[in-house]
């Protein structure tokens, strides 16, 4: 299942090309062109499915299966201890390219990265409240 117009689904073809690092049959990663650290990397299902809540499970599990993996090559690799993995989904999380993808982030002592990260504070009650209201939502998957 690809998009003719994705630009994740034409490297996956090899219509464009890509610094591959890992491959196998349902799973792609590669150099991200625009790196924010020397080492970025993306690791993609071949399929195209644009988040994970719209992804296949067993889609999303082969991808989980070699996240593990590729983490670790990069660690070896760019010789660093720590790293960031980022899943934007959907253009108010920042997502740009429309076909999942895991951002593996090599991070360095003193580098420029900053997530802007606002904490808050929940009222009274209300963590319990959204807890349940989350909770029950969450479809029981089927064996
Ligand atoms: P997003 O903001 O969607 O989470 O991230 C998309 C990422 O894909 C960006 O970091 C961007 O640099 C990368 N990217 C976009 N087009 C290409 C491409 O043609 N080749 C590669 N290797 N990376 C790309
Ligand atoms: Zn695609």
């Amino acid at each position: 299942m690809s998009q003719p117009d994705c630009v994740f689904c034409k490297i996956v073809s090899g219509h464009i090309p890509s610094a591959k690092v890992y491959e196998d049959e349902n799973v792609l990663a590669f150099l991200d062109i625009g790196p924010i650290a020397k080492g970025h990397l993306l690791v993609i299902p071949k399929q195209h499915f644009a988040t994970v809540d719209s992804c296949d499970s067993k889609v999303l599990a082969d991808v989980a299966m070699v996240l593990p993996r590729i983490a670790k090559a990069v660690k070896e690799a760019m010789n660093v201890k720590d790293y960031n993995i980022l899943c934007n989904n959907g253009k108010l999380a920042g997502q740009v390219v429309e076909h999942l993808h895991f951002h593996i982030i090599p991070r360095t002592l003193g580098d420029a990265i900053r997530w802007n990260w606002p904490v808050s504070k929940y009222p009274m009650n209300e963590i319990e409240n959204l807890a349940k209201k989350i909770g029950e939502k969450v479809v029981v998957s089927s064996p």
